[in-house]
């Protein structure tokens, strides 16, 4: 463990790296006493770097998230796993974090590995970079292929900003109030997706963003069956109702236009305000109040996209009224 037959000056001070000899002349430095991240493939198995293999066969232990799924790799890759290889996932992560970081303090390469990707993109690994810097330990990253970058680049929307939204909450009422909160948002906007609730989420995001913003659907990336699907919110939500698409998949949607950003302005009405709305709106379009007040509402959401609390836009318009 930590056994080196060459030394070089880190952040963390002089630290012993072990080398290795690929197939080819690359030769892959395996810093010792340090947990390493490492990306693996998103489908395409010849996207796994030389540091990732280089680190599989070498790394004193192997963090997986699912450990069948990284023999699996390793067979694929043609790689032997010669270190401890411990399942480090969603469940445990917190708990087992300490543990690794103790082999760390004594010499070990800790390799970090999820099922496909990057570690602590919505998988697992977020905790035990936190506690190597609490603990001042030594953290790195062998970095290579991530859905959320793969399908950013492909979808031809601009990428000079953007952010990256994870997957949609699940519920419907909290999908609404999510993206309801991201209507103004003028980067280019990526989320995951599961086969499962594309078709609700196309829903949502043409109630949310309207039917002609630009999007990109990028399915099954680095793989056989790779497919990218552009146009409008309105054109891929048919495209997904008429021929549902199958495997993994990335959203990347355009970010609000600058007239779009300036009618969903963050919504500063007081409930008082929005009950003069109401009564205005009552008068002038012949509502009953009640329904006055659900339209101003829903109309102006919060700043973090939930709505204003009806009761108590009646209980001011109550108060005027006296
Ligand atoms: N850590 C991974 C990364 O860096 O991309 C993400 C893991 S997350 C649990 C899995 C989600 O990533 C999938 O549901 C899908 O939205 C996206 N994804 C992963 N691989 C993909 C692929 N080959 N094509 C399209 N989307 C993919």
């Amino acid at each position: 463990m930590g056994e080196g037959v060459e030394t070089r000056d880190g952040d963390a001070g002089a630290e012993a790296v072990q080398q290795s000899e690929q197939q080819s002349d690359t030769v892959v430095a395996i810093p010792a006493g340090t947990v390493v991240l490492a990306a693996t493939p998103i489908g395409n198995v010849g996207d796994a770097s030389a540091r990732l293999r280089a680190l599989l066969e070498h790394a004193d232990i192997v963090a997986a998230e699912d450990t069948r799924r990284l023999y699996d790799l390793a067979n694929r890759l043609g790689v032997h796993v010669n270190g401890r290889v411990v399942a480090y996932h969603d469940h445990n992560e917190r708990d087992k974090a300490d543990g690794l970081l103790d082999n760390v303090e004594t010499g070990a390469t800790v390799l970090v590995v999820s099922d496909a990707g990057m570690p602590t993109i919505n998988d697992p690994g977020l905790a035990i970079v936190r506690r190597a810097i609490e603990r001042g330990l030594p953290v790195t990253c062998a970095p290579g292929p991530s859905a959320v970058l793969d399908a950013l680049a492909l979808s031809g929307l601009p990428t000079d900003r953007f952010c990256y939204e994870g997957f949609l909450p699940r519920k419907h009422s909290e999908r609404v109030q999510h993206l309801r909160m991201l209507q103004g948002e003028r980067r280019t906007i990526v989320f995951y997706e599961t086969l499962h609730r594309i078709d609700d989420s196309m829903d949502d995001l043409l109630d949310a963003f309207g039917p002609n913003r630009r999007m990109a659907l990028c399915r099954e990336l680095t793989k056989d069956y790779e497919q990218i699907r552009r146009g409008t919110i309105a054109e891929i939500r048919d495209g997904v109702r008429e021929d549902p698409p199958r495997g993994e998949m990335v959203l990347v949607v355009a970010g609000a236009s600058d007239e779009e950003a300036a009618s969903v302005a963050p919504n500063t009405l007081s409930v008082e305000d929005m009950a003069v709305l109401a009564i205005d709106r009552a008068l002038e379009d012949g509502l009953r109040i009640k329904e006055a007040i659900t339209q101003v509402v829903g109309e102006h959401p919060l700043p973090d996209g939930s709505l204003a609390n009806r009761k108590q836009v009646y209980q001011a318009v109550l108060a005027i009224k006296r």
